[in-house]
C-alpha cells in the first residue's frame, strides 16, 4: 500500500486501486523498476485497458478486438483494411488516411491476427497522438463503410477484365496479399474444431465467397468497446485519453462477449494476467514492453 500512495504523489497521471476518472476505474498497478503499469476497466462497457507510464518521448495506441473468423472468407482482413480508410461519423474520406500522414506520428497502422484485430499508432507529439486518438475512435467504432459497396470490390476482391480478349481474373487488395502466403493445411491440422482452423486473412479460393452483408454482420457484432482491450504507453498524459475513450465508449451499452481464445494453453490453459515483461536488453535506448491480456497470439500478417 505504501508503494501505491508513493505512486500517485509522485506521477500526477497515476491512479489508486479503485480510483475511477472518465468512466474509466483502477483495479490493478504494478510497480516496475523504471515504469509503472495502471490497469483500467471502462465502467459502462468492460473495456479493458493496459497503461504503461514510461519516460519513453514516444507514446503508443492500439485497440484490439476479438474477431474469431467463422469461414476463410478473409472478413476479418478486409475490415482491418477498410476501417481506416472508409469515413466514419465525424471523419469523411479527406480526413482520413490523409491526415494520418500529415500528423506527427512514428507509425500507425492495422494487423490481423488469427483470431483479433488490432489498431495501433505511436508520436512523439502529445497533441498529434490525441488527434489520431479520436480518429481511430471514430473510424473503428462508427465506421460509415456500410455506405460504400465499393469499398468490398477495392479492398477484398472484385471481377477484373484487362481486355476484351482477356480471361477474367480476381483482384483486390486482400486477394493479391494473400495469394501464396496461405497456410490452410497447417490451420486444419493445428485447430480442429476451432475458429482457428480458418485462415482470418482469407484463403484465395474463398475470399470471393465473402459477401458485403457477412462483412456489415462481422463489423456489428465485433466492433464494440466491450469486445475490446486497448494498450497504451504514455508519458504526457493519461487522463486525457481516458476522456477520449469514454467519449466515445459511453455511447455504447455493455454486450457479453466471450474473450477467452481457443487456443490459450500456450499460457497454460488460462488467460494470462501476469502484466508486462520489461527487456532491457533491447537495442538503443527504447524499452520493449509486452503484456498479456488474454488477447496474445503468435502469428501475424
Ligand atoms: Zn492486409
Amino acid at each position: 500500500m505504501l508503494v501505491f500512495i508513493l505512486i500517485s504523489i509522485c506521477k500526477a497521471n497515476t491512479f489508486e486501486v479503485n480510483e475511477a476518472y472518465a468512466g474509466f476505474q483502477c483495479f490493478a498497478v504494478n510497480d516496475g523498476t523504471d515504469i509503472t503499469m495502471f490497469h483500467l476497466r471502462h465502467l459502462k462497457t468492460g473495456a479493458e485497458l493496459i497503461a504503461v507510464e514510461t519516460d519513453d518521448e514516444e507514446e503508443s495506441f492500439d485497440i484490439s478486438f476479438k474477431t474469431p473468423s467463422n469461414n476463410s472468407h478473409g472478413t476479418a482482413h478486409a475490415l482491418e483494411h477498410i476501417l481506416l480508410s472508409y469515413p466514419s461519423r465525424k471523419y469523411d474520406f479527406a480526413n482520413g488516411p490523409d491526415v494520418l500522414v500529415l500528423l506527427r506520428l512514428n507509425m500507425w497502422n492495422a494487423h490481423t491476427f488469427p483470431s483479433i484485430t488490432n489498431f495501433v499508432f505511436s508520436s512523439g507529439h502529445p497533441q498529434d497522438f490525441n488527434k489520431a486518438l479520436r480518429l481511430y475512435m471514430d473510424r473503428v467504432l462508427f465506421s460509415n463503410f456500410g455506405e460504400y459497396p465499393e469499398s468490398l470490390k477495392r479492398e477484398a476482391w472484385r471481377y477484373e477484365l484487362k481486355s476484351l480478349d482477356s480471361q477474367v481474373k480476381y483482384n483486390g487488395i486482400v486477394m493479391s496479399e494473400v495469394k501464396g502466403v496461405h497456410n490452410s493445411v497447417r490451420n486444419e491440422g493445428f485447430f480442429p474444431g476451432t475458429p482457428e482452423r480458418f485462415d482470418s486473412g482469407g484463403l484465395p479460393s474463398e475470399i470471393p465467397k465473402l459477401t458485403f452483408s457477412e462483412l456489415k454482420k462481422f463489423y456489428s457484432h465485433n466492433y464494440h468497446p466491450s469486445n475490446s482491450k486497448i494498450g497504451l504507453i504514455f508519458k504526457t498524459d493519461l487522463k486525457s485519453r481516458l476522456e477520449i475513450m469514454d467519449e466515445y465508449f459511453s455511447e455504447f451499452s455493455h454486450k457479453q462477449f466471450d474473450k477467452k481464445l481457443p487456443y490459450t494453453t500456450i499460457y497454460g490453459g488460462k488467460e494470462s494476467r501476469r502484466g508486462y515483461s520489461q527487456n532491457t536488453d533491447s537495442v538503443g535506448p527504447r524499452t520493449h514492453f509486452t503484456y498479456y491480456m488474454g488477447f496474445e497470439t503468435s502469428r501475424t500478417r
